[in-house]
């Protein structure tokens, strides 16, 4: 497993639609490893494949329920209700913003076995996949957020309040 450089805003391939994965093979195993070492020395709770220069179909994530590999992932639930909330993105390091998102979604993708999986959840799930899923387009929350700023400690306090409430859900994935 490595650590790899996470690509920041200004470079191209964030704004690039990403190619599926055609197999899983070790090459993809060993890039979803090295995604979620890079995504929790960040720390950070999502990452998608673009992010690390790698123009794939491939995404981790961890919304404090364990690790989530899912290759090809394809969105095939959005509730009709949204919810405003505070995001932010490695790629924009020291930004955050509020987004609009589905309170719901379910995914399905591939696992690092080249098996089927699908997950269903609410709120901050939903949230990290909804934002992963839209670099894989090419999209990025900053094109969508209302009042993009610098993060201040204040907004961090706001945030660890935030994430020990989220923690005390039951998990729905
Ligand atoms: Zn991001």
């Amino acid at each position: 497993m490595a650590i790899l450089k996470i690509v920041t805003d200004g470079n191209p391939i964030l704004r690039r639609k990403c190619r599926p994965v055609s197999a899983v093979n070790k090459r993809i195993q060993s890039l979803l490893d090295d995604m979620l070492e890079t995504m929790y020395d960040a720390p950070g709770v999502g990452l998608a494949a673009p992010q690390v220069g790698i123009p794939l179909r491939v995404i981790v994530m961890d919304v404090g329920k364990g690790p989530i590999k899912l290759v090809n992932p394809k969105v095939t639930y959005l509730s009709d209700e949204e919810v405003l909330d505070t995001e932010g993105c490695l790629s924009f390091p020291g930004l955050i913003g509020e987004v609009w998102r589905c309170k719901r979604v379910r995914v399905s993708g591939f696992n690092e076995f080249g098996e089927k999986v699908s997950y269903e959840g609410d709120d901050l799930f939903a949230r990290c996949v909804q934002h992963e899923c839209d670099h894989l387009d090419g999209r990025v929350y900053v094109d969508i957020a209302e009042n993009v700023r610098e993060r201040t400690s204040e907004d961090e306090e706001e945030a660890e309040e935030q994430e020990e409430l989220e923690t005390q859900e039951e998990p729905e994935v």
